[in-house]
């Protein structure tokens, strides 16, 4: 999500309490154990380096920012294109609203705007996030070639909704292109709750160093501070984390992170807006680092797009079937 640099102090990721737990989750979840299984069996292809999964367990761990990325700056406008990726077709929308998930909700939160970088004023403001007040919204981060986290994530986005229409779910975006800039992190939280989600994912890019490799799933920690009450959905949101983790992994062959996480592809926050006033099951993830190279080969590749979001959509339909 994001960029480090001199005008952003990064938030140091919590060494999470609950691995044990959250291992056990995953294996308990078939698509999850094969995919970790295969992982550990033959590795992640594409992976040239290899043995990317081991823990770090150094201080670099914490350089990373995996969200709420670079304040915008003067002249770092992309000359992405923001067109939206066509939508699937109505009829087949209506002819598979019967499916598995039908009467399910599930809202997607394409991580940050194309518009963003237009906007500084506005997505500067401060909005409360229940701990503290932050940044509205933010631009995000690009690949070194100009690829912008808003286009990803907005493709992500589409492939993953066309997925989960074709299971039945009723699917709603937080936004889609459609709007100037944003929206803040408050409304992308009270648009999961207002639609009475039963399951919430925010798909982001990360912005971190070369050489830091792979996906996180960022899961909401337990806060109740002012509007921010997490404890009701800490557990549920760890449930649906680690199954979109392992299922992410199964279908992707990506590697969980070589920088946070310690090799689950896990990471517990308490900072960030979009989880702190969720009310409903919320999880978010940064599919590879947009600043690697062999990490932004991949996340440019519309092939490799679509196996994300299948990743994230099994993962989703593991924790809505139980
Ligand atoms: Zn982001």
């Amino acid at each position: 999500m994001s960029y480090v640099g001199p005008d952003f102090d990064p938030p140091q990721p919590r060494r999470s309490r609950r691995r044990p737990l959250l291992v056990a989750l995953a294996a308990l979840v078939p698509g999850a154990l094969l995919g970790w299984a295969v992982y550990a069996a033959v590795g992640a292809p594409g992976d040239a380096g290899g043995a990317a999964v081991s823990a770090p367990g150094s201080p670099s761990a914490s350089a990373s920012a995996p969200d709420d990325g670079k304040k915008p700056t003067a002249g770092t406008t992309p000359t992405a294109g923001t067109a939206p990726a066509a939508s699937p077709s109505p009829g087949r929308s209506r002819a598979t609203a019967r499916g598995p998930l039908a009467g399910r909700v599930v809202v997607i939160d394409p991580g940050h705007n194309p518009g963003n970088f237009r906007h500084t004023a506005a997505i500067n403001r401060q909005v409360d996030i229940g701990t503290n007040r932050k940044e509205c919204d933010t631009t995000g981060t690009s690949t070194n070639s100009g690829y912008t986290e808003a286009r990803f994530t907005l493709d992500v986005a589409h492939r993953l909704r066309d997925l989960l229409q074709r299971q039945g779910a009723t699917v709603k975006l937080t936004q889609d292109g459609d709007r100037p800039y944003g929206p803040c992190v408050d409304e992308r939280a009270r648009i999961g709750n207002t639609a009475h989600a039963d399951a919430v994912v925010s798909i982001h890019a990360d912005g971190s160093a070369a050489g830091n490799r792979g996906f996180h799933v960022i899961l909401p920690e337990a806060v109740h501070a002012g509007a921010a009450d997490t404890r009701p959905i800490v557990g549920p949101s760890e449930d649906l984390g680690a199954r979109i983790a392992g299922n992410f992994v199964r279908v992707t062959g990506s590697a969980p992170s070589n920088y946070v996480g310690d090799g689950t592809g896990l990471v517990t926050r308490k900072d960030l807006g979009g989880l702190n006033l969720s009310t409903v099951p919320k999880v978010f993830i940064e599919c590879g680092n947009m600043r690697d190279s062999k990490d932004a080969a991949l996340l440019t590749s519309g092939a490799w797009r679509q196996k994300a979001a299948q990743g994230i959509s099994e993962g989703i339909v593991s924790f809505l079937r139980g």
